[in-house]
């Protein structure tokens, strides 16, 4: 049983000490005191189903034995920066992860955050081609530095500081866009910020496969070949931000990207690879990744032996437990019923995404596509009380963000939807 201190208790100490800034889900906020696998458990024991799996960042399940276990044991050994000293964990898991890449994508910069490895990709990108402008998606988030706040594109993120050199392309959302899904016909923007708003070269491109906090977007198909090729004939280079839809989660690939047919030259990646400690890395070809040796380059903790142990741990269970064939199964009945709920609640107005990452955009009519931002947060709010978390976003808040870690079960798909059909129902 729980002993620590109250809910309340921790609450002014939250208000007291930590940043004003940051926002509960809850109207009553909900102290989490464990985890095991699918699920998290309050301080009265009380036990909830995780459908976010902390920002698509559990993929293995809370505290997976077999995880813990290589994070501990690797503690008890060595912890420290090891960038100026060898050590196995540090190359085994560099070795691992560049077998899940294609092509010469074989070099790994180990970060601490998916803020940093954008970054990161962002300087490599800058460096190798020798040019300033970078281009990014409008509704993206890549991040909260100055480059990456630059690179994300959403008002509700972004502070007025300087953030220069990116240019932010219409998105090819397939829900409220202006060319539905035909994604060549998006990627014409693309030519025309070069065309209009570079000096006719740039850097390079940044997206991710499925839009995250921009809720749950898939780019239109077709979109992203069309794209990288403008860009790589503007002398840039493409990135991939796989920070929420890499590790297996989309269920018909390993990575976001390769559901579109592209290979980028630069990959980004965290939350999943740690699947819930702090890791993220930037995976590029060596040719690239040379540029870096003109000066050092040097993170303390990017690629310390508890992370990298703890990722290694993560690849092996991935591939022990068949996780990506499990949320594309999984996924794939989950997405199934939720699109048979929309025939019965007019509220949902789409239901999209891949695998396991999933979302449901509420709407208060189907044909204005008014967005139900107040309905969404209500509705998550009574989930939670039936003992279902899940995520919200999209720019209006109103798009429920459903990623929960991979050993999801499909009798967990079917409480969610239960649930969430039982509050719909009521309201
Ligand atoms: N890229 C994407 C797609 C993300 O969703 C996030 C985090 N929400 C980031 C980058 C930034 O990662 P971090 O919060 O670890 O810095």
């Amino acid at each position: 049983p729980y002993s620590g201190p109250s809910t309340e208790e921790i609450l002014r100490k939250r208000q007291q000490y930590l940043s004003p800034a940051i926002c509960h889900f809850y109207k009553k906020p909900l102290n989490l005191v464990d985890g095991k696998m699918q699920y998290l458990f309050d301080e009265k024991g009380r036990r909830y189903l995780d459908a976010f799996g902390g920002i698509a960042t559990v993929c293995c399940g809370h505290c997976h034995p077999e995880v813990v276990d290589a994070i501990v044991d690797q503690t008890k050994r060595l912890q420290h920066s090891t960038v100026l000293y060898l050590n196995h964990a540090i190359a085994d898991f560099a070795e691992a992860l560049a077998s899940k890449l294609p092509g010469d994508l074989k070099v790994v910069f180990f970060t601490n955050s998916g803020t940093e490895a954008n970054e990161l990709a962002m300087l490599l990108a800058r460096l190798h081609t020798g040019y300033h402008d970078i281009i990014s998606l409008r509704n993206s988030y890549h991040g909260n530095a100055a480059g990456t706040m630059g690179a994300t594109a959403q008002s509700n993120y972004k502070f007025n500081v300087m953030q220069t050199g990116v240019h932010h392309a219409l998105n090819p959302d397939q829900y409220r866009g202006i060319f539905g899904s035909d994604g060549p016909k998006y990627a014409k923007d693309v030519e025309d910020l070069i065309t209009y708003g570079t000096c006719g070269y740039v850097a390079g491109f940044i997206a991710e496969a499925i839009q995250g906090v921009g809720g749950i977007l898939e780019l239109a198909p077709g979109y992203l070949p069309a794209v990288y090729s403008t860009i790589r004939k503007a002398g840039g280079l493409c990135i991939a931000d796989e920070v929420q839809s890499g590790f297996a989660r989309i269920g018909s690939h390993f990575w976001g990207f390769e559901g579109h047919g592209v290979v980028p030259d630069i990959v980004t990646m965290a939350k999943g690879i740690g699947n819930g400690i702090p890791i993220g890395a930037v995976v590029t070809t060596p040719e690239i990744a040379n540029v870096l040796t003109r000066r050092n380059y040097f993170n303390t903790f990017g690629g310390n032996p508890m992370c990298t142990a703890g990722g290694l741990a993560v690849l092996r269970v991935i591939e022990k437990e068949k996780l990506q064939q499990n949320a594309f199964t999984v996924g794939s009945y989950l997405k199934e019923r939720l699109t048979s709920l929309k025939g019965k609640h007019e509220i949902i107005g789409d239901v999209r995404g891949r695998g396991l990452m999933l979302g449901v955009e509420l709407v208060q009519d189907r044909e204005l596509k008014t967005p139900a931002k107040v309905e969404t947060a209500h509705l998550m709010d009574e989930m939670k009380e039936l003992g279902v978390l899940i995520g919200k976003g999209g720019f209006f808040g109103n798009v429920f963000r459903i990623t929960p870690p991979l050993c999801f079960k499909k009798e967990d798909a079917d409480y969610l939807v239960d649930v969430m059909d039982f509050v719909m129902s009521k309201m």
